[in-house]
């Protein structure tokens, strides 16, 4: 059984190890190097990316993190977790740091005012296109979208419809899976799952 961390300083922690241990895998917490490196994976929760880029650095995480996803750690990242894991971040603080694990750009907030929080059923590539799948349930809060992807990025899923239409809400690069969304809420164990092969097939 692959054990999978997660990122423990702030953001919707107890939701993703519900998540991760129903799709079967065993969980850490994680707030210290120690238990990083015992880690065969890790998550990164929803929460507020600029506070948790702070708190990566008052808990001495931030350079260790960044050396374990530089040497192939299997990441998944919803919301300000798919901040964290960009490369580059539009409309941030300018001394937010991120940890620049997956070739794409997000934009924060990017859904503004008027939509800042919705739901929708979307189409997730190799989760809902199989057969009898039922579409996913997607929850944005105050969530990112991609603005663009690196040419080793698949796009998993955009929004189907409405104003956003067509924007980039899930990508995978290698070991790093991110999503704007928040599957972690829906009781829909698909995405974590998903990342618990991901982490077996390591
Ligand atoms: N808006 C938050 C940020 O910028 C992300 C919101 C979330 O994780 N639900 O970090």
């Amino acid at each position: 059984t692959p054990l999978i961390g997660v990122l423990a300083l702030q953001g919707d922690v107890r939701e993703h190890t519900a998540g991760l241990r129903a799709a079967g895998a065993d969980v850490l917490p994680v707030r210290r190097v120690s238990e990083l490196d015992r880690v065969d994976g890790i998550v990164i929760p929803g929460g507020e990316s600029t506070a948790m880029s702070r708190l990566l650095g008052v808990f001495d995480l931030f350079d260790p993190l960044r050396a374990r996803l530089r040497d192939g750690l299997p990441a998944y990242g919803s919301c300000a977790g798919m901040i964290m894991l960009a490369s580059a971040i539009l409309d941030t603080r300018a001394d937010a740091r991120h940890l620049d694990a997956l070739d794409i750009t997000v934009r924060r907030n990017a859904f503004g005012r008027q939509v800042e929080s919705f739901e929708t059923d979307l189409e997730f590539r190799g989760i809902t296109d199989v057969a009898d799948a039922a579409p996913m349930r997607a929850v944005f809060i105050r969530a990112p979208w991609v603005e663009s992807v690196g040419e080793n990025v698949d796009v998993l899923a955009t929004v189907p419809q409405g104003p956003a239409a067509g924007r980039v809400v899930a990508v995978r690069q290698a070991n790093v899976l991110a999503t704007s969304f928040h599957p972690e809420v829906t009781g829909d164990h698909r995405v974590h799952g998903y990342f618990v092969d991901m982490v077996r097939a390591a």
